[in-house]
């Protein structure tokens, strides 16, 4: 009962907007913090799921055996394989394209594979002006790999489900 009567009497004394006031004043006269982007940057994580790349080993050779994991547990149906045996016995990816269109980045392509290929990186600052902008081919892929192997491998080395 005297729980009510508390309550009634708070709402009458509008407590509960004075103490949203309160706090609203005390952010309107803090120390602001912009960021300068992209000249600054806010820290991200090495989890960052950002822009597609497949991997190489160092001696260059592809990662992907073209298992076609990534592809089946897609759950945006975004990617799609082709592939062939080759001479030497090995079977690789002829096709190996991603929708970014489609991509709802959730990771399970990466997640998935079993040679470490496909990858998302934390490299965010990429755009498309068309539709097919956002259409990532095998050589766009491994070219982006390529570019940022060394950034890949950090991220991942400080990643503790890779460890
Ligand atoms: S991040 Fe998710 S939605 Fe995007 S390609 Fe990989 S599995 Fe598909
Ligand atoms: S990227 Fe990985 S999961 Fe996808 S086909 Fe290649 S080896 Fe298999």
């Amino acid at each position: 009962m005297l729980a009510r009567v508390r309550e009634i009497a708070s709402s009458f004394m509008l407590t509960e907007l004075v103490k949203g006031l309160v706090l609203t004043g005390r952010y309107l006269f803090s120390r602001k913090i912009t960021i300068y982007f992209p000249e600054e940057k806010t820290p991200y994580s090495p989890r960052m799921r950002g822009l597609h790349a497949l991997r190489r080993y160092p001696h260059g050779e592809e990662r992907c055996i073209a298992c076609k994991l990534c592809e089946a547990v897609c759950p945006a149906l975004a990617i799609t394989i082709e592939s062939e045996m080759r001479d030497d016995g090995t079977r690789r990816t002829t096709r190996y394209d991603i929708d970014l269109t489609k991509c709802i980045f959730c990771g399970f392509c990466e997640e998935s594979c079993p040679v470490d290929s496909i990858v998302e990186t934390s490299f965010i600052e990429y755009h498309g002006e068309a539709r097919g902008d956002l259409l990532y081919t095998k050589p766009m892929l491994l070219a982006i790999g390529d570019k940022y192997e060394e950034r890949i491998a950090r991220d991942r080395a400080q990643d503790a489900r890779y460890r």
